[in-house]
């Protein structure tokens, strides 16, 4: 749907959290009225019902995604379908109800549960700063094929992770991202996919505290990153005593070694 250009500037104050969710309610809202352009009217109405029932709009968890899914090229790992996931197991958790226990006084946005999935490491839905992140990887492998020392991998590579000694290419783990660029350039298969799935982060929020997420070791299959995001919540619903972020937790009760098994 169009939006009038004031309609978008108003949008675009939304805070970032919760801007998805207010710009699906005043397309509903504009469509509820006949209407084929968003403009300030649907914006204030909505404005004013959300701000009025603020606790009803919360849902206990947020799931955010990037535009990967709609195609974008520079995915490293094709997520969908991951989302759909998390919003179900998000769901059985019941986190309205279990945070209205802890917080006192109306539940606002902020308390919410937030899952940030982007499909490649340059993380347009900002895994950094929710409480649990999911970075696509794709880690580059050598293989036994000959290389013809054609330079396109390093000419990709935007960390300078790659060298290219004695006719082999050597991928420095300190500097790769696994964005999978490399693997999807060499001509001949020298470099080929090795580890696929995601980084995942935990505890990364903003507010008075900002913290950004910290990040567990290895990558991930998608089935064991479910898993990771389970363990997470129950510590986190575990040590919850007032809808505190994840992060906050974090620093007074980390996660047991047996959560952080490293991914592949
Ligand atoms: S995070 Fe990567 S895959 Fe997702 S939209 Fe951004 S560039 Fe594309
Ligand atoms: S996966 Fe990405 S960051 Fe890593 S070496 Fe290849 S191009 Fe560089
Ligand atoms: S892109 Fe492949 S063939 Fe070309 S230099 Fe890199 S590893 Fe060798």
């Amino acid at each position: 749907m169009n939006w009038s250009r004031e309609a978008k500037e108003a949008l675009s104050r939304v805070p970032f959290f919760v801007r998805k969710r207010v710009k699906r309610r005043v397309e509903d809202e504009a469509a509820r009225c006949g209407a084929n352009e968003v403009i300030m009217e649907y914006v204030r109405t909505c404005q004013k019902r959300f701000l009025n029932r603020m606790e009803d709009e919360v849902k206990g968890f947020q799931v955010e995604t990037c535009f990967g899914p709609t195609g974008c090229p520079n995915r490293a790992v094709i997520s969908d379908g991951l989302p759909q996931k998390l919003e179900k197991k998000l769901l059985k958790r019941n986190l309205k109800e279990f945070l209205k226990k802890r917080v006192k006084g109306p539940l606002k946005m902020h308390h919410e549960f937030r899952v940030s999935v982007s499909d490649c490491p340059n993380a347009c839905s900002r895994p950094q700063i929710f409480d649990v992140g999911l970075i696509g990887a794709c880690r580059p492998e050598v293989s036994g094929e000959p290389c013809t020392q054609c330079g396109a991998c390093v000419e990709v590579c935007r960390e300078n992770a790659i060298s290219l000694e004695n006719d082999v290419p050597f991928v420095d783990d300190e500097k790769c991202l696994y964005c999978g660029q490399c693997v999807g350039i060499c001509p001949t298969g020298t470099l080929k996919e090795g580890a696929k799935g995601f980084r995942i982060l935990v505890g990364g929020k903003l507010g008075r505290h900002p913290r950004l997420g910290t990040e567990l070791p290895g990558v991930y299959k998608l089935e064991d990153a479910l898993k990771v995001v389970d363990r997470c919540l129950d510590h986190y619903q575990h040590h919850c005593l007032r809808g505190e972020r994840f992060g906050e937790i974090l620093e007074r009760a980390p996660l047991p070694p047996s959560h952080l098994a490293p991914g592949q």
